[in-house]
């Protein structure tokens, strides 16, 4: 199993971040979890495509996690020789995202239908609503999901993904909670949204100090992998995006309270989550 950052940035456009988006190989084949700014262009170069993907797994419906939905959608119907439903799990109201989304394309839809021949079905997904348990089950693959919290948002979930004794937990945004605990018990990699709580206040400005009191801040993310033994924490979505060489910072925040593995993520960082 191998994870694949595919996007570690925030809302905020960055020349060098992609939006919140997540790629887990396994084998049974490539499984995406949200679908932010550029996912795309980042799966190309991890070597995969929207007609790839066996399932779409979306943390919840804030824009910056699903904008490029209608990319996804396109390329997977747009490139495809047959009928290709896109798998899509998430939480309620995705359902509703993916019809809108698929309405807001249908002049796309209609030009190609009425310019190639060989192209006579339109984009289809399969949209399974979740709350919690396993979501997704393939040969020794099994996709879990918890509730998590980031109120007032909500509903939200996290993922973990198990491929025979290993695991990868993919939190989203949440502050500390039951469910999240419950997927990282004792999980091999834990992806996880992480803002700086220091430069944040630092900055003071009143729209940017709104995301503090629903995510997790670094210590936040070291604590939850600390206290159900993660072997390496993935910190992504960074809030404020690190400025040249102060990854570090981010690193020392993470390895006050956690003695596992930390890797600030950029864009195409890859983790190896090799079988024991
Ligand atoms: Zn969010």
């Amino acid at each position: 199993m191998e994870v694949v950052v595919l996007g570690s940035g925030s809302p905020l456009p960055d020349p060098h971040r992609a939006g919140p988006a997540t790629l887990v190989r396994t084998k049974a084949g490539d499984l995406l979890f949200d679908c932010g700014r550029g996912v795309l262009m980042r799966a190309a170069a991890a070597g995969t495509s929207a007609g790839a993907l066996v399932g779409l797994f979306v943390t919840h419906l804030h824009s910056d996690h699903v904008t490029d939905l209608n990319d996804v959608v396109t390329m997977r119907w747009a490139t495809s020789f047959e009928p290709a439903p896109l798998p899509v799990f998430g939480p309620a109201g995705t359902a509703g995202l993916v019809a809108a989304t698929e309405a807001c394309l249908e002049w796309d839809i209609r030009y190609r239908l009425a310019h190639h021949a060989d192209l006579t079905w339109r984009p289809t997904a399969e949209v399974t609503e979740i709350e919690a348990g396993v979501v997704f089950e393939r040969g020794e693959v099994r996709v879990t999901a918890a509730p998590t919290d980031h109120s007032p948002v909500r509903p939200t979930v996290g993922f973990r993904v198990d491929e025979g004794s290993r695991s990868v937990v993919i939190a989203g945004d949440t502050v500390p909670c039951a469910g999240l605990d419950d997927l990282c018990a004792g999980a091999d990699v834990l992806v996880h949204t992480a803002v700086r709580r220091d430069l944040i206040e630092q900055i003071g400005l009143p729209r940017l100090l709104d995301v503090l009191d629903y995510h997790s801040s670094v210590p936040d993310v070291a604590q939850t992998a600390a206290r159900n033994g993660v072997a390496t924490v993935v910190l992504t979505h960074l809030v404020p995006a690190p400025g040249p060489g102060s990854e570090g910072e981010w690193r020392e925040q993470a390895r006050a309270r956690f003695g596992g593995d930390v890797v600030v993520a950029e864009d195409l960082t890859r983790i190896d989550v090799a079988p024991r």
